[in-house]
């Protein structure tokens, strides 16, 4: 059963599951500003808050990445 719940959340809320995540680029968490976009980079998911942040990542992905929390 709390399996089933949590596929439910996941389903009905991918907006609180991108709040997790902090822009790269902006350091603002993803979702605050509005709705969080993401791209995907050398196949990890990166969530920004607008897209004009991706536009700056894209420019230097490499320098923007190494922030990101390592998981
Ligand atoms: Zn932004």
């Amino acid at each position: 059963m709390k399996h089933l719940l949590a596929s439910l959340v996941l389903m009905l809320a991918p907006a609180v599951m991108a709040d997790v995540s902090t822009c790269p680029v902006s350091g603002e968490k993803v979702g605050e500003m509005g709705p969080p976009v993401s791209i995907d980079y050398q196949g990890k998911k990166v969530s920004f808050c607008c897209d004009s942040c991706i536009a700056k990542f894209q420019k230097d992905p490499a320098k923007y990445l190494s922030k990101l929390p390592s998981k």
